[in-house]
């Protein structure tokens, strides 16, 4: 197979059956995505860190994009409260855990998709066994030591980071290839000062739904980017750059994070192979 003109990778297969061909039509006559773009997609693997407020919406748009193989990682149970914001879920489901929830929809919503519950909190001594063989982390959890945990696993084995991040109406999204020599992973942003402090949490903060839904989907869209380097035009995933998204104005600025070279994770990695 020739090499793609964007890069080394090249699909596996482009061959789909015609069923599969129709449910993702409109991905494939776009030319940022292609057929290329969608095969890609489709022979890939995401784990999302968190099924809540982010994770459930990034979800819906990765699985109707049609990513292969999900990875779906929380150890709460879903409470009535949820249901505000976290879309794919119902009344029927309270009390149930979410990650076991999540899979049911993906079951119920694309049966030819692989899919994997978690339930477990992801954590420093879990975190590498988790994003072992992920094409990306979507990492969409609520505390600064998950993150940052997640953040040094991926780092560790190569993974890149979609980080998606909400504190009230600012919305933070950015690709991580921190296991690439001269990017910034996600320790560089935040620094080591939150490695045991939990952030704020959405039921002491109040959060809106369709923000959080925002911030979701554009964290699904970040991820894609990341899936489709390579392969397709969209596939420029603008590593290290901090789209800050103010939904009250509503705005969106981008700043650049700069590598740290003091970074406890990064700082020292050795050229990636
Ligand atoms: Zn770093």
């Amino acid at each position: 197979m020739a090499l793609s003109p964007f890069g080394v990778r090249a699909p596996t297969s482009t061959t789909m059956t015609p069923e599969r061909l129709d449910r993702f039509a409109r991905h494939i006559v776009l030319p940022e995505v292609g057929g290329a773009g969608q095969a890609r997609i489709m022979g890939s693997h995401v784990v999302l860190v968190g099924v809540g407020g982010i994770g459930a919406p990034a979800l819906q748009y990765l699985a109707g994009a049609g990513v292969g193989r999900l990875t779906l990682i929380d150890d709460d149970v879903i409470e009535p409260s949820n249901l505000q914001r976290q879309t794919i879920f119902t009344l029927a489901d309270v009390g149930r855990p979410k990650a076991d929830a999540a899979a049911d929809w993906v079951a119920r919503f694309d049966p030819a998709l692989a899919v994997t519950a978690q339930r477990t909190r992801i954590a420093r001594y879990n975190a590498a066994g988790l994003v072992a063989g992920a094409d990306v982390v979507l990492d969409g959890s609520d505390n600064f030591a998950t993150r940052l945990a997640v953040s040094d696993a991926c780092v560790a084995a190569g993974v890149p980071l979609t980080s998606a991040a909400l504190g009230r109406f600012q919305g933070q999204v950015a690709n991580f290839a921190g296991h690439r020599p001269g990017h910034a992973c996600y320790r560089c942003f935040v620094g080591d000062a939150f490695d045991a402090e939990d952030c704020d949490t959405c039921a002491a903060q109040g959060v809106l739904g369709a923000m959080v839904g925002m911030v979701g989907t554009f964290g699904a869209m970040a991820a894609l980017r990341v899936l489709l380097e390579g392969v397709a035009s969209l596939g420029d995933p603008q590593w290290g750059e901090l789209h800050v998204l103010d939904g009250l104005k509503p705005s969106l600025r981008t700043m650049r994070i700069a590598q740290d070279p003091g970074c406890a994770t990064c700082g020292h990695a050795a050229p990636a192979a």
